[in-house]
């Protein structure tokens, strides 16, 4: 049995978290290969070391040298170390460390030293070899080279009890340091889970595993025991910050299941994340409820749009020469939104863009919707039960909310709500409380 551990950043924060790290590890001989992040806030207001790096990059390209931000990452595992008593050289490491820095100040590869940094700590602590991501995670072409990596893990791993990897970064074709997006580490440890075949990957964070809601919004949500790879993907797509988005995608083609856990509740059971044939409901119809704000509409109207070939497709070249990605598509015979991320449309790009579509498939009308969010109501339970957005949408009416946008995704399994920016906690709790509210399912 092997099961590879990832940590997270809180897991990482200081001497004392990262012997609770020990612990765990020492509680269950298959927990082998331990991918770590690199350390994030020790309090509200801290700083995590990533950030700092990304501090430190900016002040090398200015300066020429290390400066603040990493006096302040090198006083961090300075600390960790005497925390830990280890007999280990952090002083020269961090010395070599800023000079490579200095060398390459590109934002990837500096970035990419907190989980080098951390990663070699949590070796030394753990007495256990120390794999250095560069050699073993691929990228080509600016993605990940999935079966070259596995490969090179394997490779790698293979004669080895134990391991600690250094999550988040790899390296290109041009042996330059990449790092995946922000929170990356999740994918590096399904990355090294599908590698050796474990039978685990389990996930270690801050909380006890997915709620059914955001805790911001309704206090004390119900926490979820199991989703399929399905439902965790839109729900964390849609805001669920526990887990990377892309983590599911190499363990998927496995069949390795996910297991949330809580590095500081170790006995809560946390949520699993199952294939949809391991998966077995447990009777809700809607499993989970995510959502996210700032989204603008382009809502066109044109007689006849139902019989004119490719309309759809000229708008779609539109967005697609601006670099501009689209999140939904409702459409009706003669009507046609499109809803994308209103980040991607500063700057003046919404105004080329509604030009540039006026031109290019000329509608009768055109209107632009901005500060919407989105609510996605998650469940395969929702496509065996009848009637579920009859709940949800008199759900939302009776808070008296005007939905401003509905999708649902051909598998059923979701459906969207887009509301406006300011009724979106009214239309959380809502839905929350028709689905999961006293007694209901
Ligand atoms: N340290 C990186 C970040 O803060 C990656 C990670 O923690 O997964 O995004």
């Amino acid at each position: 049995m092997i099961k590879v551990c990832k940590f997270g950043g809180t897991s990482m924060a200081d001497g004392m978290n990262m012997l609770r790290i020990k612990k765990i590890l020492e509680a269950d001989p298959a927990r082998r290969y331990v991918v770590v992040s690199a350390p994030g806030k020790r309090y509200g207001g801290d700083s995590k070391v990533t950030d700092l790096l990304y501090e430190t990059a900016r002040e090398v390209k200015e300066t020429g040298h290390v400066g603040d931000a990493f006096a302040r990452v090198a006083s961090r595992f300075r600390s960790t170390v005497r925390e830990l008593g280890l007999d280990f050289e952090i002083d020269a490491l961090l010395s070599e460390t800023a000079s490579a820095i200095e060398r390459d100040p590109s934002a990837d590869f500096v970035a990419s030293r907190g989980e080098y940094l951390a990663g070699r700590v949590t070796a030394a602590m753990l007495e256990i070899p120390f794999i250095d991501a560069r050699n073993v995670i691929k990228f080509a072409n600016g993605r990940l080279d999935a079966p070259r990596s596995y490969a090179l893990v394997r490779e790698a791993l293979k004669g080895l009890r134990r391991a600690v990897v250094a999550g988040f970064y790899g390296e290109d074709e041009n042996g330059r340091v990449k790092t995946f997006s922000r929170g990356g580490s999740d994918v590096s440890g399904a990355i090294v889970a599908r590698a050796v075949g474990a039978q685990l990957y389990e996930n270690w964070t801050d909380v006890s595993g997915f709620l059914a809601c955001d805790p911001r919004i309704v206090a004390n949500p119900v926490g979820i025991d199991a989703l399929s790879y399905k439902e965790l993907r839109e729900l964390s797509y849609m805001g669920a910050n526990v887990l990377h988005s892309e983590a599911i995608f190499p363990v998927r083609e496995a069949d390795i299941p996910i297991r949330i856990l809580n590095t500081f509740r170790p006995e809560d059971k946390g949520t699993a994340i199952l294939p949809v044939s391991k998966y077995r409901p447990d009777g809700r119809t809607v499993t989970g409820i995510a959502g996210k704000k700032n989204f603008t509409v382009i809502y066109l109207e044109k007689s006849l749009m139902n019989a004119e070939i490719g309309f759809a497709h000229r708008v779609l070249t539109v967005l697609a020469q601006h670099g501009v990605s689209f999140e939904h598509m409702p459409s009706g015979i003669d009507t046609m939104s499109f809803v994308i991320d209103s980040e991607e449309l500063k700057d003046g790009v919404l105004e080329q863009i509604c030009e540039e579509i006026r031109q290019a498939v000329r509608p009768d009308k055109m209107n632009v919707f901005a500060d919407i969010a989105l609510l996605a109501v998650v469940g395969h339970g929702m496509n065996r039960t009848v009637g579920t957005s009859a709940r949800l949408f008199q759900a939302i009416a009776r808070a008296g909310v005007n939905v401003r946008m509905i999708d649902q995704g051909s598998s059923e399994l979701n459906i969207i709500v887009g509301v406006d920016n300011e009724n979106y906690d009214r239309t959380v709790k809502a839905v929350y409380e028709e689905f999961f509210g006293r007694g209901c399912a």
